[in-house]
């Protein structure tokens, strides 16, 4: 039996499938949204509680542009959503003596005019008390940065781009067969879409649906996340006295208590491979121990704070941790999106924006996105 028609079919409702469908619909596309388990579901990398957008990334002043740019978008998207789902608290960065990374930050957020305070050591001791900077020689505070929601942003992005030419579906979508033009998309349990463009947007299952080209190109890695029950009563682990924070030299960052669930810390580097299926996602003791005993040194008045709530999420990462957008090479009218690598949540906006403007008018695209690009060894420098 013959599926309905649409300009383009996205596969995978996470952020950037989200983002994609919508900037589609905005441009005058017929989309279909399709997603196995639902819009930032639980098993996907963009579910979740919440997630840092920051300015900063060093010497990769893409991703600063791109996170600029994503910003306002983010902001007017869940304003006409009519939800408060981007909290400003300010990004902290805990920058060592000698720090090219964080130096690099500055340099950028002058260029690119992204308003940031530089502060001391004795600065970061007067405003942040609650924080031990014992191995910390100086800060950047973004200001306008902060947290997003993520899973219920996504959530608002697909229920903004439903409200218009957006047609959502639950199904799981087959992994297409090639090559030449692809013409339809096989759904589970049922169904069939026929579309002009097809976006497979599937996080850290694109290596499961095209094994033989991605199976060695982006690698899911289980990370684990806590929350820290602050003391009660105390206002100094929530906004505004506490800001979300990085520490690059210690591969940690954490978020203040938002909406009363405790203060995040997590390890920001890659874990073992996952399986997003079937993966488990209990912590385990060795990670328990180890995030103990940060946020024991990190935090002093958080030393016997109660672990009030965990997840394990998966990364999708690339060998560098550059996203891939391009072309299949075996269809042409098949995309890639994803290799998000753990920081890909905050250019949401951007991802759709650039997805679209190569679907619609074409153009070259960014090597750094390319396939090409995409090596079969981890070697990670994009943070
Ligand atoms: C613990 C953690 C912390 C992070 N912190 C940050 C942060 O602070 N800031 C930041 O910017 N980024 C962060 N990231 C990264 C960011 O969350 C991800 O890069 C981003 O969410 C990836 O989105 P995605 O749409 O590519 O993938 P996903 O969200 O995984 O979406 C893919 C979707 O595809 C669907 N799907 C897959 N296969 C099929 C199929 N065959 N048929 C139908 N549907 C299918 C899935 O159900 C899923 O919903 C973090 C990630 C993790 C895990």
């Amino acid at each position: 039996m013959a599926g309905k028609t649409y300009d383009v079919a996205v596969v995978g409702a996470g952020c950037f499938g989200a983002w994609t469908a919508h900037r589609l619909q905005q441009a005058g596309q017929k989309v279909l949204l399709v997603d196995a388990y639902g819009p930032a579901n639980s098993r996907a990398s963009s579910g979740g509680e919440s997630r840092i957008i920051r300015a900063g990334y060093g010497p990769d002043e893409l991703y600063s542009r791109w996170a600029r740019q994503a910003l306002p978008a983010w902001q007017s998207l869940l304003a006409r959503a009519g939800q408060r789902l981007f909290y400003p608290t300010g990004v902290l960065w805990l920058a060592r003596e000698h720090d090219p990374y964080n130096q690099q930050n500055q340099a950028v957020f002058e260029r690119l005019g992204v308003p940031y305070e530089r502060l001391s050591r004795s600065e970061l001791e007067r405003r942040y008390p609650q924080f031990d900077f014992a191995d910390v020689a100086w800060g950047l505070l973004e200001l306008d940065s902060g947290v997003l929601m993520a899973r219920r942003a996504v959530q608002a992005v697909v229920e903004e781009a439903a409200k218009h030419a957006v047609e959502y579906r639950s199904a799981w979508v087959k992994p297409p067969r090639g090559p030449g033009r692809l013409a339809s998309i096989s759904m589970q349990p049922e169904g069939e879409a026929h579309a002009g463009t097809f976006v497979f947007a599937c996080g850290p299952w694109l290596p499961k649906l095209f094994p033989g080209l991605l199976g060695e190109r982006i690698f899911p890695t289980r990370q684990e996340v806590y929350f820290f029950g602050p003391p009660a009563g105390d206002p100094r682990f929530a906004p505004p006295a506490m800001p979300a924070w990085i520490s690059l030299g210690d591969e940690v960052y954490g978020l203040p208590d938002l909406e009363s669930r405790g203060v995040k810390v997590a390890m920001d580097r890659h874990g073992p491979p996952f399986d997003p299926d079937t993966g488990v996602r209990t912590v385990t003791p060795e990670g328990v121990e180890q995030l103990r005993g940060y946020v024991a040194r990190r935090f002093p008045a958080l030393k016997h704070a109660p672990i009030v709530e965990t997840r394990v999420c998966q990364y999708e990462n690339t060998s560098n941790g550059d996203f891939l957008i391009d072309r299949h090479p075996d269809f042409e009218n098949v995309w890639l999106v994803g290799g998000g690598s753990g920081h890909g949540f905050k250019h949401g906006p951007s991802v759709g924006e650039y997805v679209c403007a190569r679907l619609i008018q074409g153009g070259a695209t960014e090597p750094r996105f390319s396939l090409a690009s995409k090596g079969t060894v981890q070697h990670r420098s994009v943070y």
